[in-house]
This record gives structure tokens, sequence and C-alpha cells, in this order.
């Protein structure tokens, strides 16, 4: 059976630190969260944002607009936010109605308070692989959980399934820069078992249950299973994986999506039970990648802070 790689623990250990840092500060760290529209599994990441910017001492301001509101006027609360001194953060939860421009919004963001590590400017420090930008938290989370554990990634194979902006793309670049030879995989790729089977370390950012099975890896591999689905039904042995109230990112007391069915569970992109029987160490989902993502956006703002004040 695979080393469980608990991001739940790492999550807590970040958030002691977090919290005895935040503690000392002569003002409050701020982060401003803005949510177009309502989608219940954006109202539920939201949630645990607030929940753990509150266990820590921050403040988390949650702004929600409607759907129908226009570029101009979502850029110019931004630029309002920019200029605030006391706002130390900003980000704006994704998804957001597809007649914005995604880009141009992000890139509102004043880059210093840009704590998702998304505007182009932090893109391209990553790029140039200059530490003077903010990494993407899931990246970040990866990195940090991967640090924790001792995994080396200098020299190793990783392979990337997954090549979307927010965490794919990001994730291979973080690797390299750590020298790591990386190979990414996208759904043209051509003959994925056999790269996947190639890897030392082994993300998967897809949004597809069970696309990682058993014939996908090797024995003495690291498996990061980034993908978070909701799935209806019970597991099969029997037992619910999230408890009522639970989501992906594993806190507790968070309300539940409406939409969602009483037996819901949360899986990854990997084929947990199978995978785990081969591979050295694997993340859980949920309790792995999802929580590191949290505590990672917090390391970013309390950084954000520092290079503010
Ligand atoms: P996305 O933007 O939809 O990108 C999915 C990627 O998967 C695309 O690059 C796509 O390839 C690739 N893909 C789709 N089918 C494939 C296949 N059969 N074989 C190989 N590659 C395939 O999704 P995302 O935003 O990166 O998110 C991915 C997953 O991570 C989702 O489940 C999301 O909920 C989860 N997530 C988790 C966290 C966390 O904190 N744990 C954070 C963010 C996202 P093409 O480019 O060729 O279309």
């Amino acid at each position: 059976m695979a080393k469980i790689l608990d991001g739940k623990i790492v999550r807590d250990k970040i958030a002691r630190k977090l919290k005895s840092e935040i503690s000392r500060l002569r003002s409050k760290c701020k982060l401003v969260i803005l949510q177009v529209g309502d989608l219940s599994e954006s109202n539920a990441y939201i949630r645990q944002k607030i929940l753990f910017g509150q266990k820590i001492g921050c403040l988390v301001e949650h702004q929600k607009f409607d759907e129908k509101i226009s570029q101009a006027e979502l850029i110019s609360q931004l630029s309002i936010l920019n200029s605030q001194f006391d706002v130390t953060g900003i980000i704006v939860q994704l998804p957001i109605p597809i007649h914005l421009d995604k880009d141009a919004i992000i890139d509102a963001i004043d880059p210093k308070k840009d704590v998702d590590g998304l505007t182009s400017t932090n893109l391209k420090l990553l790029w140039e692989n200059k530490s003077e930008g903010y990494l993407p938290a899931t990246t970040k989370g990866i990195l940090t959980l991967c640090d924790f554990y001792k995994i080396p990634t200098g020299a190793k194979k990783v392979v990337v399934v997954g090549r979307s902006f927010l965490v794919g793309k990001p994730t291979a670049l973080a690797f390299l820069n750590h020298d790591a030879t990386v190979t990414v995989c996208h759904k043209e790729t051509r003959n994925l078992k056999a790269e996947t089977r190639n890897a030392d370390i082994l993300v998967v950012a897809v949004g597809k249950p069970n696309l990682i099975t058993k014939d996908h890896v090797k024995p003495g591999q690291v498996v990061i299973d980034v993908g978070i689905n909701v799935v209806n039904g019970q597991h099969p042995r029997g037992e619910i994986k999230t408890k009522p109230g639970e989501h992906p990112g594993g806190e507790k007391g968070l309300s539940k999506p409406e939409t969602e069915p009483s037996n819901r569970r949360i899986v990854g992109d990997v084929d947990f039970d199978n995978v785990s029987k081969i591979v050295q160490a694997i993340t859980p989902v949920p309790g792995g990648i999802g929580p590191m993502t949290v505590a990672s956006l917090f390391e970013n703002l309390l950084e954000a802070y520092k290079r503010q004040t």
C-alpha cells in the first residue's frame, strides 16, 4: 500500500505558522474575494477560504456580483480595491461567466496583490524562474507537499497530465524550475499510459474520475491527484467518502452545494483504490491537494503583506 501524502497535516502545520506570524503584524492582512454569479462549487470553495482566513486571523471579504455585471464595472471595482491600502490581496474566483474576458479581468489586479499568481506579470516571472512573483496556489501547494514529504524533484521525470492555465501549465513550469525533466500530456497525447508510466512524479489535473488506472502506473512512483470530481453513489467498499458538510478541500462545517444529492462522493482523477496498491506514494482526494491550495493562497497573502508594508 502506498504512503498517503496527507495535505491536511501539512495545511494545519502551515496554519499554525501563519497564525503565529499574523498575530505579530502591526495591521490586519486582508483578502478580498470577488465572485461573479452564484455557482455552488465556487460558494463552497470561497467558504473554505473564509474559514481558513478566520482561523489564522486574516480578514476575508467576499464581494458577490450579479452574473450580468459588465467587464467595465468589474474592472472598475478591481481598480478601487487596488488603490485601497488595507487590501492586501485580491482574487477573482474562477470560473467567471463567458461574456467577461478572463485574462483582462485578472490582469486588472495589481500584481502585488495578485495572491493567486495568475496575472501575466506573475506568470511571466514564473516563466523566467524569478522568485519575485507569486506562484499559483495549487502549484505552490504541490511543491510544498513534495517538500514536506521529502520527495526530491531535481533530475526527476515529472509527467503532468492537463495543460490548463490554472493548474497544468504553471505546475509544469514550476517543476522545470526545480530541475525536473517535464512532460505535459493533454487530450491529444497519443499513448498516455506510456507517458505516465515513465514518470517518477505523476501529477494529474484533468477533471475526469478514474482517468488514471493501475495500467497507467508502476511501482516506485509518486502520484499527485489534483482532480476534484463530484460523483453520485456509494463507494465500492460501502462508505461515503465525504462527510456531510465536508468539501473537497477537507474543511469541515461547510454548507453542501444545494444541487448535490446526499450520497455524493468527491473523487480525484486517479483510481485511488487500485493505483495505491502499486505506487510508492499518493495524495488522497479529498484531503490531498485541496487543503494545500487553500493554505498556499494564504502564504501568498502574508508574503503580499510583507512586500507592501
Ligand atoms: P481544465 O481547465 O478543464 O483542464 C483540463 C485539462 O485536462 C486540459 O488541458 C485537457 O486537455 C486535459 N484533458 C482532458 N481530458 C484528457 C484526457 N483524456 N487525457 C489527457 N488530458 C486530458 O481543468 P483545470 O482547471 O486544470 O482543473 C483540473 C482538475 O483539477 C479539475 O477536476 C478541478 O476541479 C481540479 N482542481 C483542483 C484544485 C485543488 O485545489 N485540488 C485546484 C484547481 C483545480 P486539452 O488542453 O487538450 O483540452
